[in-house]
């Protein structure tokens, strides 16, 4: 046997002992199978659609006239609410358990919105992982914004971009009290600067995706930022709203 395939057995056996020492159950119901099967697919909610920064009922969460005179977000995409158990659940195993299988379920679900809300002529989108700072990146050995946004690229065949750079590491947003809207602006202000890479070519509509909104602060931050280089349309698209 060659080294090579003595590697490929190894690393297969290492996935049969781990399947069976914890085997795939579905983060919703724990029933073995699919980490999301087909009854808490259909139990995951629907899509927020308020206005993120006032909370107006608007159509498919538009930023509502008077807060997009500060704004420069166009409006926020995505699969339902935090409350949702399912969401919630999915959010924690893809986050803090290191499931990156279940980023594709949710891309999928993440792409329906979209299409729901941008329709299908997508033409001139260009997708934006939210960045993490490449200390947190390397900690979680990935980036859960980047998953879902490669699966929902092959999807919809955007491209993706990796446009912002984090440069601050700023404590997790979740982690402070939502509703001190001015700690989490200070926290996130001036974190992100833009990649030398595409200084020259800006794609005129984006997506920016992100695992959770909750005040809209870290969107709106990144959203200023390419607002000033001249993108017309950005729209937050996101697994769940907070
Ligand atoms: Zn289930
Ligand atoms: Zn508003």
């Amino acid at each position: 046997m060659t080294t090579h395939a003595t590697v490929k057995t190894v690393k297969k056996l290492h996935n049969i002992i781990i399947d069976l020492l914890f085997p795939p159950a579905c983060v919703g119901c724990d029933n073995f199978g699919p980490w999301l099967c087909d009854d808490c697919l259909k139990n995951i909610g629907a899509p927020i659609e308020t206005c993120i920064f006032c909370n107006e009922k608007t159509l498919h969460g538009l930023t509502c006239g008077d807060c997009r005179k500060h704004n420069s977000l166009t409006g926020i995409i995505s699969i339902g609410g935090y409350k949702n158990p399912v969401l919630r659940n999915s959010i924690h195993a893809l986050k803090f358990s290191g499931v990156r299988d279940i980023a594709e379920p949710l891309g999928d679900l993440l792409a329906k919105s979209i299409l729901k809300t941008l329709g299908s002529d997508l033409n001139g989108f260009s997708i934006i992982p939210m960045p993490l700072h490449k200390k947190r990146e390397r900690e979680r050995g990935f980036n859960q914004s980047a998953l879902l946004a490669d699966r929902i690229s092959s999807l919809l065949s955007i491209p993706v971009a990796n446009l912002l750079i984090r440069e601050k590491a700023t404590t997790p947003q979740a982690s402070l009290n939502s509703k001190m809207l001015d700690l989490r602006q200070e926290n996130i202000a001036d974190a992100f600067i833009i990649n030398p890479e595409y200084t020259a070519i800006m794609p005129k509509k984006i997506i920016i995706l992100d695992d959770v909104a909750t005040s809209g602060s870290t969107l709106n931050e990144a959203t200023k930022l390419l607002g000033e280089k001249g993108v017309k349309e950005i729209w937050g698209a996101v697994v769940c709203r907070g």
